[in-house]
């Protein structure tokens, strides 16, 4: 099978963790990423790990992306980061508005993704490849299903060149999203998010949180295997082999990786797909 891949991670948090990820990168870099992204914390928590992991992707000779979250953000602060980005050689942004944590006052100068993908565009042209995030089944907090597929359509038209999903396991949602922003004149290759399934409770627990379903026969299957990880890791490499598989039969673009700074699972699929 022949399709562009590329891998996301997040910044890790200790020099063990950073000797890691570089382990992670090399075994993973076999499979020749189109590029690699580094996700940033909302309100700038993480951007010095998050450029330093973006630095040494491109020092290792691989196209980089960083995530670039707006929430709680000034226009100054952002002109800064985005001056330093340029600086390192980055041409490719995931914009995003992030999400603050509980207790931190949302203050900063940018309400939602759209404002920072426009105010990008209106600083720095044509500069960065711009993707922005998607959500087949539904971003959590929307209004409605329709005024979140109004506002993927708003943040497409401010000046995204492409989009990458929220991971899902229901690739109908997906196909419904991509015809439905099409009709609606947002046509910009939209790149399936792909999650492999290696854990169960953490997996449950963190689809409740960011509005992706595990659909009732996945979610049962995986209660049943209680603890037995070796169980879990075989039916979960099955089902992302076959989403794949499916979402590759359909013509999608690309496939993203969220790789959770981890190789194996993530191979394992490329190896199954025979990418
Ligand atoms: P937006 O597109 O701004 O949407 C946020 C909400 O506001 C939605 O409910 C939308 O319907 C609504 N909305 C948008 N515009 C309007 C409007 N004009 N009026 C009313 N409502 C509106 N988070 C991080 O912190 N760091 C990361 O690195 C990161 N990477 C991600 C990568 C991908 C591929 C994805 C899918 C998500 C990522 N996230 C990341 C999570 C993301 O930040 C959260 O889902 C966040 O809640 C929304 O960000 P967004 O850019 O999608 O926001």
């Amino acid at each position: 099978m022949t399709l562009p891949i590329s891998f996301e991670f997040f910044p890790p948090k200790t020099p063990e963790g950073a000797d890691k990820l570089r382990t992670v990168r090399q075994a993973l870099y076999v499979k020749k990423p189109e590029f690699c992204s580094v996700t940033f914390g909302a309100g700038g928590s993480t951007q010095e790990g998050t450029f330093g992991t973006v630095g040494e992707i491109l020092a290792e000779g691989v196209s980089a992306a960083s995530h670039f979250s707006c929430i709680g953000a000034t226009k100054a602060g952002v002109r800064e980061q985005l001056a330093t980005l340029k600086a390192m050689g980055v041409k490719r942004l995931v914009a995003l508005r992030g999400d603050l944590p509980s207790g931190y006052g949302a203050g900063g100068e940018f309400s939602y993704a759209s404002d920072l993908v426009a105010f990008i565009r209106a600083e720095t042209g044509d500069h960065f490849h711009i993707e922005v995030a998607a959500y087949p089944e539904v971003h959590p907090q929307a209004r409605s299903a329709d005024a979140d597929l109004q506002a993927y359509v708003t943040k497409v038209k401010a000046g995204a060149n492409s989009a990458i999903t929220q991971y899902f396991y229901n690739s109908d949602a997906y196909f419904r999203f991509v015809d439905d922003a099409h009709k609606l004149g947002a046509t910009v290759p939209v790149v399936p998010g792909i999650m492999p399934i290696t854990n169960s409770s953490q997996l449950l627990r963190f689809s409740d949180a960011c509005g992706a379903e595990v659909p009732r026969w996945i979610r049962l299957r995986l209660q049943g295997y209680g603890d037995d990880s070796t169980s879990i890791k075989a039916f979960g490499l099955d089902v992302v082999t076959d989403l794949c598989d499916q979402l590759h039969s359909a013509g999608v673009p690309a496939l993203h990786f969220y790789s959770m700074n981890q190789s194996l699972p993530t191979l394992a699929i490329c190896e199954r797909l025979g990418l």
